[in-house]
């Protein structure tokens, strides 16, 4: 069985005879990026504790999408507070999800 997985940097193929998953910098991946992608999918780029920044709980960032994280955050630092609430109450999670990502 092989995993298909798409990170920033383009699609990798890890097959059931490789070792585990491997973050960019070549360390043994303990998270898995929670970037959202729409439509339910995620990053998924594999990153190791080194790199991935947890910035909710159980939620980490790709170093790639760090960076997008905060920049999704200094735009919603202006958003009307009410609406932005609303808007996460109608979600599953309290995971941003980004248009355009
Ligand atoms: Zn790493
Ligand atoms: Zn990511």
């Amino acid at each position: 069985m092989c995993l298909r997985i798409e990170t920033p940097a383009g699609v990798a193929i890890v097959c059931g005879t490789r070792r585990i998953p491997v973050c960019r910098c070549g360390r043994p991946a303990d998270y898995q990026c929670d970037w959202k992608m729409g439509e339910g999918k995620t990053c998924d780029a594999y990153i190791c504790a080194n790199h991935a920044k947890e910035v909710a709980t159980n939620k980490h960032m790709c170093p790639f999408h760090q960076h997008a994280y905060e920049h999704w955050k200094k735009r919603h630092n202006v958003v009307d507070l009410g609406k932005y609430r609303a808007r996460l109450l109608g979600q599953a999670s309290l995971f941003p999800s980004l248009p355009g990502c």
